[in-house]
């Protein structure tokens, strides 16, 4: 395993205790030898049999391929799995390496972005295959610096890349991990840093990327949103939400990577951004037929800032006419 990231698996981060814990409470979580337990308890679910059988067939998951795994990852943010499979697939043969993305003119990297949305996330990802083949010779960096100093990439992302690229020991929090982390560990809403520590810490070595794994695993299929399946659930007994028999708020709720809801598209500004942008993958589009495009034909002042933002954002270029087309 690759370690050597200098993040806090090996650092001396002190874990915080436990708040509002009380003294005959069996099941606290109150050091680090606990938290080690029930990250051996997590990876050992998700590398059993049964787990393994249930778990899905995801590509990403049989490569260590680094810039695959990123592609995954930026794929992964804001959208769903079953639309994600078949763009990472096309993405990936069109696009092989942070070298082949770099050269392509980024107006062919959000054609191949087509059906995900958020197009600024194809951007990031072109921009971050450009910083790799200046600044890192082509490869992806191994190490936390490296990987956050990419364009779009942050916390969760260059952890993930770690784990599930370089097999290293950390932690990886998402939305599905967050939760876990309140309602067992903390039996109440987490802080980003504290959940970070915490998971870190149950990270059994020299098996980053199958606890990584079996954790949001964990996440996305029994210790749900709303209501929990604590019965099939490996660290019930040790859970301190379950251990008071989920009484009170869920302590998931107002926690570190518990997503809040998305605004709605329907309407909105992202809705005609996309539809634009939509159009142009086949081609320009004249000025004439931008507003109609957009999909807001009688707010001339609304289609101007859609496209004034796109512009600036380097994601659409205008002709000196007002016709718009992809870099
Ligand atoms: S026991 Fe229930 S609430 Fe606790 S971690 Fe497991 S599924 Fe989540």
């Amino acid at each position: 395993m690759s370690g050597g990231t200098g993040t806090a698996r090996h650092a001396d981060a002190r874990i915080p205790g436990p708040v509002g814990a009380r003294s005959n409470e069996p099941t606290a979580i109150r050091d680090r030898r606990q938290l080690e337990g029930i990250g051996r308890a997590i990876d050992g679910w998700g590398s059993s049999d049964g787990q393994g059988s249930r778990r899905p067939e995801l590509p990403w998951r049989s490569t260590r391929d680094p810039w695959a795994v990123l592609v995954s990852e930026v794929m992964a943010q804001q959208t769903q799995v079953s639309r994600v499979v078949p763009a990472y697939r096309g993405f990936l043969d069109r696009f092989p390496t942070p070298s082949a993305c770099a050269a392509s003119p980024l107006g062919d990297v959000l054609r191949a972005w087509q059906g995900l949305g958020y197009n600024r996330r194809a951007h990031n990802l072109h921009r971050a295959a450009q910083a790799v083949v200046a600044d890192h010779r082509g490869r992806i960096p191994a190490d936390l610096p490296g990987l956050l100093s990419l364009p779009g990439v942050g916390a969760y992302t260059a952890r993930a890349v770690l784990a599930f690229a370089f097999e290293s020991d950390v932690g990886v929090v998402d939305t599905n991990a967050g939760r876990v982390v309140a309602r067992a560990l903390a039996g109440r809403p987490v802080r980003p840093g504290e959940a970070q520590r915490l998971v870190d810490a149950m990270v059994p070595p020299g098996r980053g990327w199958s606890f990584g794994q079996a954790l949001l695993d964990l996440g996305a299929g029994v210790c749900v949103a709303g209501t929990p399946r604590c019965g099939t659930c490996p660290i019930r007994r040790r859970c301190r939400w379950a251990s008071r028999r989920r009484a009170g708020p869920d302590p998931a709720l107002g926690s570190a990577g518990v997503s809040t809801p998305q605004s709605r598209f329907a309407g909105s500004d992202r809705q005609g951004r996309g539809r634009l942008v939509d159009a142009l993958r086949s081609g320009p589009v004249p000025a004439r037929r931008v507003s109609s495009v957009v999909g807001w034909p009688d707010d001339a002042g609304r289609v101007e800032r859609v496209v004034a933002g796109l512009v600036a954002e380097g994601l659409v270029i205008a002709d000196r006419a007002g016709g718009l087309r992809l870099p």
